[in-house]
């Protein structure tokens, strides 16, 4: 399996990284679509929103913490921000590993 996602993870592939710890990582999106665009992944490679398992759920859970921890750090966090998954191809997922937008600004 060949996953760009999986690569940044790894450090093998390059991003610039926001923040990181034992289970996810954060990093600046390469192509923004808003002033703060960053993406919230989980280290582990899981497709889609359709392959979270029960076990899962602290993971998941965390992502979102760590997402309004880095609007609040980017200063959006009062004016408002957009947190967006995108799920299979007809939602414009293009990346099967999971991730959470964050958008704002
Ligand atoms: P999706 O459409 O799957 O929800 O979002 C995938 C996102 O990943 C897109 O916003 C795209 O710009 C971003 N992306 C794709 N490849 C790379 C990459 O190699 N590095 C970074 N930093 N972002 C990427
Ligand atoms: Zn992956």
């Amino acid at each position: 399996m060949d996953c760009i996602f999986c690569r940044i993870v790894e450090k093998k592939a390059q991003a610039k990284i926001l923040y990181e710890d034992e289970r996810s990582i954060a990093f600046e999106d390469i192509a923004p679509q808003a002033p703060v665009h960053v993406l919230i992944i989980p280290r582990r490679h899981i497709s889609t929103a359709l392959e979270i398992r029960e076990e899962d759920k602290d993971l998941i859970g965390h992502l979102f913490l760590i997402a309004s921890k880095i609007a609040s750090e980017k200063g959006i966090a009062e004016r408002g921000f957009r947190l967006v998954l995108n799920c299979n191809r007809e939602a414009g997922q293009t990346v099967f590993h999971l991730h959470l937008h964050l958008l704002g600004g």
